[in-house]
């Protein structure tokens, strides 16, 4: 049976990348850039003033002249004026042009303005560019500035704008739909009988991809029944960029979702994987490119296998850069008795100075997802039987 790694590494060889499509910057926000950012212009863009007050040559002052002829008044966004000579000065506001002739800004709080004349405070020494961001300091015009790959937040919406971008290239939202399977299954505010089950574990996945950014998420439910599930996921196949099946993927005789899909056409890539929870999930991709996952229907197997395999398969096809997990530390000993990689939902809590640790938060079983309220995700431990000690680092993933 394949490793959880080895698992994700077929996915990835899979998975076609998403759609780029070019967007207005304002509904950029967590999208992923699909291609350079290079700065419009040096920047700054030229030398600019980063206080309110006056500009002068700070050569006048290591000369001795503390008093000087307020000259006029240049605001931010004016085009230069020109220093007469150096018994004068210039009212400037922060973000303009130093004008030309100065090379220093003395700050409004240091000066006393009177009758036209700015006078310096005793003992205020002027070095050349005190206050003055100088051109291109920061970047280069044409310097690279955000590299293919990088998630927009809002620093990078930003230096896109002063890049003077106002479309980028991103990818566009796949067409995702979670479809559970079970004809045992009811909807929250429907009536249900004693032998029925809350249709609960759709809701989590669906809430889950949403937070993280997947926002055209649609969802369905299918009875086990063959002739009914073959022509929903048909339809589905044909409309959607990734299938997340839950249910339906075990050994019993009414999982039907592995050979519905052989029958149409959706190639098998793997089926089961050596870890609990989890075991059964399939993974397969249609001729239409389509992905599926079919996840297990056990609530608890259905969180796990989404936050290890499907979000981190949709942010590669997005164009993020894959990222190891980071590892925490165990706050209590773990012992693992199945020969089968174990997912082990946590909940962090900060130690003395500072660092993360991992409390244990064990399931009733796969079928328990009460136990999950408040966990933050959970923890990857290889294959037993092996006891984890209290301070073992396993890799930590986020729900
Ligand atoms: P299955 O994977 O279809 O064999 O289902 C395994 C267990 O998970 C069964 O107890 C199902 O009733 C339960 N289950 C399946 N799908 C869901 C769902 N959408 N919400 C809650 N429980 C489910
Ligand atoms: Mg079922």
């Amino acid at each position: 049976m394949l490793t959880p790694d080895e698992a994700d590494r077929i996915i990835r060889a899979q998975l076609r990348a998403l759609v780029v499509e070019p967007r207005p910057l304002l509904q950029c926000a967590g999208a992923v850039l699909r291609e350079e950012v290079c700065a419009e212009r040096d920047q700054p863009p030229f030398d600019r003033v980063a206080m309110d007050g006056i500009a002068l040559a700070a050569q006048a002052v290591r000369e001795g002249r503390r008093h000087f002829r307020v000259q006029g008044l240049q605001a931010a966004g004016d085009a230069p004026h020109t220093l007469a000579d150096t018994a004068h000065c210039i009212e400037i506001m922060t973000g303009g042009m130093l004008p030309r002739g100065c090379d220093a800004v003395v700050p409004v709080e240091r000066i006393t303005l009177r009758e036209g004349e700015a006078t310096l405070d005793d003992g205020l020494e002027v070095a050349p560019w005190q206050n003055v961001h100088r051109r291109a300091s920061d970047a280069p015009a044409g310097r690279r500035l955000l590299a293919a790959g990088t998630v927009l937040n809002a620093p990078e919406i930003a230096v896109a704008a002063a890049a003077g971008r106002a479309h980028l290239q991103v990818t566009a939202q796949p067409a995702v739909i979670v479809v559970s399977t079970g004809s045992e299954l009811v909807e929250p505010g429907e009536a249900i009988l004693p032998h029925q089950v809350r249709r609960s574990n759709v809701y989590g996945l669906v809430a889950q991809l949403r937070l993280h950014g997947f926002t055209r998420v649609a969802d369905d439910h299918v009875i086990d029944d063959a002739v009914t599930l073959r022509r929903r996921l048909e339809l589905h196949l044909a409309t959607h960029d990734l299938l997340v099946l839950s249910g339906g993927v075990s050994a019993g005789r009414l999982d039907l979702v592995p050979q519905v899909l052989a029958e149409l056409g959706v190639q098998k890539h793997f089926h089961k994987i050596a870890q609990r929870p989890g075991k059964p999930l399939w993974f397969g991709t249609a001729p239409s490119g389509a992905a599926v996952f079919g996840l297990p229907g056990n609530p608890v197997s259905s969180f796990v296998c989404l936050a290890r395999y499907v979000l981190p398969a949709l942010h590669v096809a997005c164009g993020c850069t894959p990222r190891a997990p980071e590892a925490v530390t165990l706050a209590a000993a773990v012992r693992v008795t199945a020969p089968l990689t174990s997912f082990l939902p946590v909940r962090l809590v900060r130690g003395e100075g500072g660092a993360l640790f991992a409390e244990p938060c064990p399931t009733n079983g796969s079928g328990d997802f009460t136990s999950l309220v408040g966990t933050d995700g959970f923890v990857e431990l290889p294959a037993g039987p092996r006891e984890y000690a209290q301070g073992f680092a396993a890799p930590f993933h986020h729900w």
